[in-house]
Protein backbone atom coordinates (compact mmCIF):
# COMPACT_ATOMS: atom_id res chain seq x y z
CA UNK A 1 0.00 0.00 0.00
CA UNK A 2 1.22 3.78 -0.93
CA UNK A 3 2.08 5.49 1.81
CA UNK A 4 0.08 8.52 2.72
CA UNK A 5 2.37 12.09 1.26
CA UNK A 6 3.24 14.42 3.84
CA UNK A 7 4.53 17.70 3.94
CA UNK A 8 5.38 19.85 7.41
CA UNK A 9 5.95 23.33 6.82
CA UNK A 10 6.49 26.74 8.67
CA UNK A 11 6.34 30.21 8.41
CA UNK A 12 6.08 33.38 11.42
CA UNK A 13 6.07 31.61 14.69
CA UNK A 14 8.84 30.06 17.30
CA UNK A 15 8.44 26.31 15.39
CA UNK A 16 7.45 24.89 18.80
CA UNK A 17 4.72 22.98 17.31
CA UNK A 18 6.76 21.25 14.61
CA UNK A 19 9.32 20.69 17.91
CA UNK A 20 6.49 18.80 19.26
CA UNK A 21 5.92 16.64 16.90
CA UNK A 22 9.90 15.84 17.09
CA UNK A 23 9.20 15.11 20.83
CA UNK A 24 7.05 12.50 20.31
CA UNK A 25 9.59 10.00 21.74
CA UNK A 26 8.00 7.15 21.63
CA UNK A 27 6.04 7.09 18.47
CA UNK A 28 8.08 9.20 16.17
CA UNK A 29 9.35 6.11 14.86
CA UNK A 30 6.35 4.16 13.60
CA UNK A 31 5.15 7.72 12.27
CA UNK A 32 8.53 7.99 10.09
CA UNK A 33 8.23 4.72 9.21
CA UNK A 34 4.01 5.01 8.13
CA UNK A 35 4.51 8.21 6.30
CA UNK A 36 5.96 9.13 2.93
CA UNK A 37 7.53 12.62 4.47
CA UNK A 38 7.82 14.82 1.48
CA UNK A 39 8.84 18.27 3.64
CA UNK A 40 9.83 18.82 6.95
CA UNK A 41 11.15 22.23 7.40
CA UNK A 42 12.86 21.87 10.92
CA UNK A 43 13.68 18.08 10.63
CA UNK A 44 15.93 17.92 7.03
CA UNK A 45 16.57 20.25 4.30
CA UNK A 46 15.71 17.59 1.91
CA UNK A 47 12.30 19.11 0.44
CA UNK A 48 10.74 16.90 -2.39
CA UNK A 49 8.46 19.12 -4.02
CA UNK A 50 5.74 16.97 -4.29
CA UNK A 51 1.44 16.74 -4.33
CA UNK A 52 0.83 16.42 -0.45
CA UNK A 53 -1.82 14.22 0.77
CA UNK A 54 -1.76 16.23 3.99
CA UNK A 55 0.17 19.50 4.55
CA UNK A 56 0.69 20.00 8.45
CA UNK A 57 1.50 24.05 8.52
CA UNK A 58 2.71 26.35 11.25
CA UNK A 59 3.47 30.02 11.51
CA UNK A 60 1.23 33.22 10.64
CA UNK A 61 1.78 34.17 7.15
CA UNK A 62 3.47 38.06 7.59
CA UNK A 63 5.07 38.88 4.19
CA UNK A 64 3.88 38.77 0.61
CA UNK A 65 6.70 35.78 -0.35
CA UNK A 66 4.57 33.65 2.71
CA UNK A 67 1.45 33.70 1.14
CA UNK A 68 2.57 32.75 -2.61
CA UNK A 69 4.50 29.58 -0.99
CA UNK A 70 1.76 28.97 1.28
CA UNK A 71 -0.70 29.35 -1.72
CA UNK A 72 1.75 26.89 -3.19
CA UNK A 73 1.24 24.12 -0.61
CA UNK A 74 -2.53 24.50 -0.66
CA UNK A 75 -2.63 23.94 -4.36
CA UNK A 76 -0.87 20.51 -3.86
CA UNK A 77 -2.65 19.32 -0.87
CA UNK A 78 -5.66 17.24 -0.51
CA UNK A 79 -6.08 18.13 2.89
CA UNK A 80 -4.21 21.28 4.63
CA UNK A 81 -4.26 21.55 8.65
CA UNK A 82 -3.21 24.46 10.49
CA UNK A 83 -0.85 23.37 13.70
CA UNK A 84 -0.69 25.88 16.32
CA UNK A 85 -2.15 28.95 17.43
CA UNK A 86 0.10 31.51 14.77
CA UNK A 87 -1.19 29.52 12.06
CA UNK A 88 -4.43 29.23 13.24
CA UNK A 89 -5.34 33.06 14.67
CA UNK A 90 -1.89 35.05 13.92
CA UNK A 91 -0.31 34.22 17.18
CA UNK A 92 1.05 36.44 19.69
CA UNK A 93 2.44 38.80 16.48
CA UNK A 94 -0.79 39.49 15.59
CA UNK A 95 -1.84 41.23 19.01
CA UNK A 96 -1.03 44.93 17.96
CA UNK A 97 -2.96 44.36 14.71
CA UNK A 98 -5.23 47.47 14.00
CA UNK A 99 -3.21 48.64 16.67
CA UNK A 100 0.37 49.84 15.71
CA UNK A 101 0.81 49.97 11.85
CA UNK A 102 3.09 47.76 10.19
CA UNK A 103 5.16 50.02 8.50
CA UNK A 104 5.44 52.25 12.30
CA UNK A 105 6.54 48.70 14.07
CA UNK A 106 9.04 48.29 11.43
CA UNK A 107 10.91 52.06 11.61
CA UNK A 108 10.93 51.32 15.29
CA UNK A 109 12.99 48.36 15.18
CA UNK A 110 15.02 49.30 12.00
CA UNK A 111 15.03 52.41 11.39
CA UNK A 112 14.09 54.50 8.58
CA UNK A 113 15.31 51.65 6.28
CA UNK A 114 12.66 50.16 4.13
CA UNK A 115 14.07 46.22 4.93
CA UNK A 116 11.58 44.36 3.50
CA UNK A 117 8.06 44.32 2.83
CA UNK A 118 5.96 43.19 6.01
CA UNK A 119 1.76 42.53 6.20
CA UNK A 120 0.32 42.44 9.48
CA UNK A 121 0.58 38.61 11.01
CA UNK A 122 -2.94 36.79 9.71
CA UNK A 123 -3.89 33.08 10.44
CA UNK A 124 -3.49 30.78 6.88
CA UNK A 125 -7.03 31.05 6.89
CA UNK A 126 -7.13 34.65 5.49
CA UNK A 127 -5.55 33.39 2.49
CA UNK A 128 -6.23 29.64 1.76
CA UNK A 129 -8.89 26.85 2.45
CA UNK A 130 -8.07 25.41 5.77
CA UNK A 131 -9.14 22.06 6.42
CA UNK A 132 -8.84 21.46 10.15
CA UNK A 133 -7.01 23.47 12.69
CA UNK A 134 -5.28 22.00 15.73
CA UNK A 135 -5.25 24.42 18.43
CA UNK A 136 -2.00 25.41 21.27
CA UNK A 137 1.13 27.16 21.55
CA UNK A 138 2.28 24.82 21.12
CA UNK A 139 -0.07 22.09 20.35
CA UNK A 140 -0.46 18.84 22.24
CA UNK A 141 1.54 16.01 21.42
CA UNK A 142 -1.36 13.28 21.65
CA UNK A 143 -3.77 15.46 19.72
CA UNK A 144 -1.74 16.13 16.90
CA UNK A 145 -1.43 11.53 16.88
CA UNK A 146 -5.11 11.45 17.10
CA UNK A 147 -5.85 13.83 14.46
CA UNK A 148 -3.34 12.76 12.17
CA UNK A 149 -4.41 8.84 12.26
CA UNK A 150 -7.68 10.64 11.46
CA UNK A 151 -6.58 12.67 8.64
CA UNK A 152 -4.30 9.85 7.15
CA UNK A 153 -7.23 7.70 6.21
CA UNK A 154 -8.81 10.53 4.93
CA UNK A 155 -11.12 11.48 7.84
CA UNK A 156 -11.90 15.18 9.32
CA UNK A 157 -10.72 14.78 13.00
CA UNK A 158 -13.38 16.02 15.24
CA UNK A 159 -12.81 19.65 16.86
CA UNK A 160 -13.03 20.11 20.46
CA UNK A 161 -16.42 22.20 21.25
CA UNK A 162 -15.82 22.61 24.97
CA UNK A 163 -14.21 24.86 27.14
CA UNK A 164 -10.83 24.68 29.38
CA UNK A 165 -13.44 24.88 32.24
CA UNK A 166 -15.03 21.20 31.27
CA UNK A 167 -11.47 19.77 32.16
CA UNK A 168 -10.87 22.04 34.87
CA UNK A 169 -13.79 20.84 36.94
CA UNK A 170 -13.22 17.10 35.68
CA UNK A 171 -9.83 17.48 37.26
CA UNK A 172 -11.85 18.84 40.40
CA UNK A 173 -9.56 22.06 40.35
CA UNK A 174 -11.01 25.05 42.50
CA UNK A 175 -11.71 28.16 39.75
CA UNK A 176 -8.82 30.56 40.04
CA UNK A 177 -11.41 32.87 38.21
CA UNK A 178 -13.58 33.27 41.75
CA UNK A 179 -9.69 33.56 43.53
CA UNK A 180 -9.67 36.97 41.30
CA UNK A 181 -7.63 36.18 38.73
CA UNK A 182 -8.90 36.69 35.13
CA UNK A 183 -9.06 33.07 33.98
CA UNK A 184 -9.90 32.68 29.82
CA UNK A 185 -10.87 29.30 30.75
CA UNK A 186 -14.61 29.55 29.59
CA UNK A 187 -13.87 30.74 26.17
CA UNK A 188 -11.05 28.85 25.51
CA UNK A 189 -11.12 25.40 23.91
CA UNK A 190 -10.68 22.38 25.77
CA UNK A 191 -7.61 19.59 25.18
CA UNK A 192 -4.72 20.46 27.35
CA UNK A 193 -6.54 19.50 30.53
CA UNK A 194 -6.87 22.32 31.30
CA UNK A 195 -2.95 22.52 32.53
CA UNK A 196 -2.77 26.02 34.03
CA UNK A 197 -5.28 26.14 36.63
CA UNK A 198 -4.07 23.21 37.26
CA UNK A 199 -1.18 24.55 38.24
CA UNK A 200 -2.90 27.30 40.41
CA UNK A 201 -2.18 29.58 37.32
CA UNK A 202 -5.36 31.40 35.24
CA UNK A 203 -5.20 30.25 31.75
CA UNK A 204 -4.04 32.54 29.26
CA UNK A 205 -6.18 31.28 26.37
CA UNK A 206 -2.93 29.85 24.39
CA UNK A 207 -5.88 27.46 22.04
CA UNK A 208 -7.09 30.13 21.21
CA UNK A 209 -11.03 31.06 20.89
CA UNK A 210 -14.04 28.56 21.02
CA UNK A 211 -16.50 29.22 18.11
CA UNK A 212 -19.55 31.02 19.75
CA UNK A 213 -20.12 34.48 19.14
CA UNK A 214 -23.00 34.51 22.36
CA UNK A 215 -20.33 32.64 24.33
CA UNK A 216 -17.67 35.12 23.83
CA UNK A 217 -19.97 38.02 24.51
CA UNK A 218 -21.44 36.45 27.93
CA UNK A 219 -17.97 35.57 29.38
CA UNK A 220 -16.40 39.19 28.32
CA UNK A 221 -20.11 40.29 30.62
CA UNK A 222 -18.61 38.15 33.28
CA UNK A 223 -15.23 39.22 33.45
CA UNK A 224 -16.09 42.96 33.35
CA UNK A 225 -18.62 42.06 36.08
CA UNK A 226 -15.93 40.80 38.16
CA UNK A 227 -14.11 43.58 38.10
CA UNK A 228 -11.50 43.19 35.51
CA UNK A 229 -10.86 46.86 33.80
CA UNK A 230 -11.84 46.63 30.13
CA UNK A 231 -8.81 47.26 28.72
CA UNK A 232 -6.97 44.28 30.57
CA UNK A 233 -9.75 42.66 29.63
CA UNK A 234 -9.41 43.37 25.70
CA UNK A 235 -5.65 42.99 25.76
CA UNK A 236 -5.73 39.51 27.24
CA UNK A 237 -7.96 38.36 24.74
CA UNK A 238 -6.13 39.78 21.75
CA UNK A 239 -3.08 37.87 22.99
CA UNK A 240 -3.79 34.82 20.75
CA UNK A 241 -7.07 35.27 19.74
CA UNK A 242 -6.52 39.23 18.01
CA UNK A 243 -7.73 38.21 14.46
CA UNK A 244 -10.85 37.03 15.91
CA UNK A 245 -13.78 39.27 14.81
CA UNK A 246 -15.82 39.15 18.01
CA UNK A 247 -12.32 39.79 19.88
CA UNK A 248 -11.57 42.94 17.29
CA UNK A 249 -15.07 44.44 18.13
CA UNK A 250 -14.75 43.96 21.74
CA UNK A 251 -15.75 47.68 23.25
S1 LIG B 1 -10.06 28.15 36.91
FE1 LIG B 1 -10.43 28.94 34.85
S2 LIG B 1 -10.64 27.08 33.63
FE2 LIG B 1 -10.94 26.47 35.75
S3 LIG B 1 -13.15 26.62 36.10
FE3 LIG B 1 -12.25 28.57 36.71
S4 LIG B 1 -12.47 29.86 34.92
FE4 LIG B 1 -12.70 27.75 34.23
S1 LIG C 1 -4.88 26.19 30.38
FE1 LIG C 1 -5.13 27.75 28.81
S2 LIG C 1 -3.12 28.77 28.63
FE2 LIG C 1 -2.84 26.80 29.73
S3 LIG C 1 -2.27 25.30 28.16
FE3 LIG C 1 -4.53 25.19 28.43
S4 LIG C 1 -5.36 26.63 26.90
FE4 LIG C 1 -3.18 27.11 27.11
Amino acid sequence: MKKPRVGIFGFTGCAGDQLMILNLEDELLDLVGALDIKSFTMASSLVEDDEYDVAFVEGSITTPKQKEKLEQIRNKSKLLVAIGDCAAWGGVQASCNGIVSVSKKMVEVYGSRNVWEIYESKPLSAYVKVDFVLPGCPIEKEEFLRAATSLLHGDIPEAVDYPVCVECKLRENGCVLLEGRLCLGPITPGGCKARCPSLGVDCIGCRGVIDGESRIKSAIEVFKEAGFEKDYVKKRLRMFAANYPEILEVK
